[in-house]
């Protein structure tokens, strides 16, 4: 496997939390924002009962770094003894390494934060996506730009130090009207270790389905701008989305191909390699035909009846060969600040001299010749400035190997 970075974790458990408190227009998430408490209650025993399951499937990794990530939905709309019981489970199990909670600036409450802290969580994301009204209300966020900055204080003064904070950008012209740069550096000031920037996608399950919002010529200027200022501030760039001052253990675990363990319907997994499946088997919590993915985003999606719980189905895929977990890192590694290593490329194609077959396709060559690409002795990637294009290098990179 490709070496993790500064980290002893090397698996994750997500847990997917599908409760909001609205519907965004762009978001494709499964989530819903029509529940009960009793509805909220039993969807965190089912939680438990899958959570057991799964341990009692990875007896190696017993008393082993893991890291944790509650997402969504908007985990942070319940107190922290919701997510109590998961980590007295996990600490008889395993070593936590890294516990993040996403939050809403919307609902998020200042007590909350010190109890989230004194449970265990020790990062905390923010799903702030602009300081700017104009971006919030057209993305049909409910919260202020106050409520963010505010947010921030909260968390630090509560003693999260890594606090990264989501944004979106790519916008069409006219309606973010604050510079991204002066965001970002608004934020930094404010005590944020960092942001995860994403261009925004018209999704066809949401409401904007159809609409205009989205400009890419936009979106790769801001993005070059999200480079420069990033540098600047010290948020070094982890993948083509992420930047931060601090490492990002629970995602690295994604990028660099190692096993994770999902939770939730809806969620999906990816279980450890064996003897006999060395590429792991990946896996998703409920299916297709309970109409989770319908369009409008809003159905309840999950079990609400006790002899269902316990019964929660797992689909499992046949076992990944060699081939998809190598084509797969392709895509992931090239988000990557070091890029694909060509020791492990030599050894998953298959073929010697890789880097002179790269060297010699002319795509490649150019690229390198340009920048775009940075092949060196040990590995090759795309620059900083590329990675935005890097779905477009996949297919490249894997026709030719
Ligand atoms: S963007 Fe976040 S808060 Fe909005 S609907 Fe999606 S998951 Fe819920």
């Amino acid at each position: 496997m490709i070496e993790l970075p500064l980290q002893k974790s090397k698996i994750g458990f997500y847990f997917h939390i599908p409760f909001c408190p609205h519907i965004c227009p762009y978001c494709d998430f499964i989530k819903t924002s029509k529940f009960t408490k009793k509805d909220v209650t039993s969807f965190f025993e089912e939680l438990t009962i899958q959570l057991e399951y799964f341990i009692s499937k990875i007896p190696e990794y017993t008393k082993q770094h893991i890291t944790v990530y509650f997402g969504g939905g908007t985990p942070g709309l319940f107190e922290a003894s919701y997510y109590e019981n998961f980590f007295n489970i996990l600490r008889k199990n395993y070593i936590i390494e890294e516990a993040t909670l996403e939050t809403n600036p919307y609902t998020n409450i200042e007590r909350r934060f010190e109890d989230y802290y004194n449970i265990g969580f020790n990062r905390i994301t923010l799903g702030a996506q602009s300081l700017c009204l104009n971006t919030l209300k057209t993305l049909g966020r409910k919260h202020k730009p106050e409520h963010i900055l505010n947010n921030i204080a909260w968390a630090r003064k509560s003693g999260f130090e890594n606090i990264q904070v989501d944004l979106i950008y790519g916008l069409k012209k006219g309606v973010r009207t604050i510079s991204i740069q002066d965001e970002i550096k608004k934020l930094h000031d404010t005590g944020a270790s960092g942001i995860s920037a994403y261009a925004l996608t018209i999704e066809n399950r949401t409401l904007f389905a159809k609409s205009d919002y989205a400009n890419e010529d936009i979106a790769a200027h801001e993005y070059l701008e999200i480079l420069k200022i990033c540098s600047l501030l010290n948020f070094r760039q982890h993948e083509t989305s992420n930047f931060s001052s601090l490492e990002t253990f629970h995602n690295n675990i994604y990028w660099y191909g190692y096993p994770y363990i999902g939770i939730g319907t809806g969620a999906h997994g990816l279980l450890p390699p064996t003897q006999e499946n060395p590429f792991g088997i990946r896996y998703k919590i409920g299916n297709d035909s309970e109409k989770t993915y319908a369009p409008g985003n809003d159905q309840l999606i999950f079990s609400d009846k006790i002899n269902r719980m316990k019964n929660f189905s797992v689909v499992y895929e046949s076992p990944r060969s060699q081939r998809e977990y190598f084509e797969e890192m392709i895509f992931t590694l090239l988000r990557t600040p070091k890029g694909i290593p060509l020791n492990w490329l030599n050894k998953y194609s298959n073929k010697e001299n890789i880097n002179e077959i790269l060297k010699q396709n002319l795509k490649i060559k150019r690229a390198i010749h340009e920048g775009k690409i940075l092949l060196s002795e040990v590995s090759i990637a795309l620059s900083p400035e590329e990675k935005i294009r890097g779905d477009s290098w996949v297919a490249d990179f894997i026709s030719l190997i």
